[in-house]
C-alpha cells in the first residue's frame, strides 16, 4: 500500500476533505483516473479524475457504482470500516 497527500479533494457525500490517498496495490502511487474513492468519514464512494491537472472526485455512474459494488476488495474495506467503527480493530 503506499499513500500519498490530497490538496483541496472534498468527499461528494459529506463534504470531508480528503487528506490523501492509499492504494491497495503496490503499483499505483497515485490514483489512476476512474480509480474508486472510498470516504473514511462517511463511507461514500466516488470516483477520482483530473480537473486541469488536479485531482477531483466525480460520482459513478450506474454501471460504475453496479460494479464498484460487486468488486471483493471494495467489500473488504467496508468491512473493515465496520469492525473499526465496532471497535474490533
Ligand atoms: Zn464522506
Amino acid at each position: 500500500m503506499k499513500s500519498n497527500r490530497l490538496n483541496n479533494v472534498f468527499c461528494l457525500s459529506c463534504n470531508e476533505q480528503l487528506v490523501g490517498s492509499t492504494s491497495v496495490t503496490d503499483d499505483n502511487e497515485l490514483p489512476d483516473e476512474g480509480a474508486v474513492s472510498i470516504c473514511f468519514n462517511c463511507g461514500g464512494i466516488a470516483l477520482f479524475t483530473l480537473v486541469d491537472g488536479d485531482f477531483a472526485l466525480r460520482p459513478g455512474t450506474i454501471e460504475e457504482l453496479e460494479s464498484i459494488n460487486a468488486d471483493e476488495g471494495v467489500r473488504h474495506v467496508f468491512d473493515l470500516m465496520e469492525r473499526a467503527k465496532g471497535g474490533q480493530l
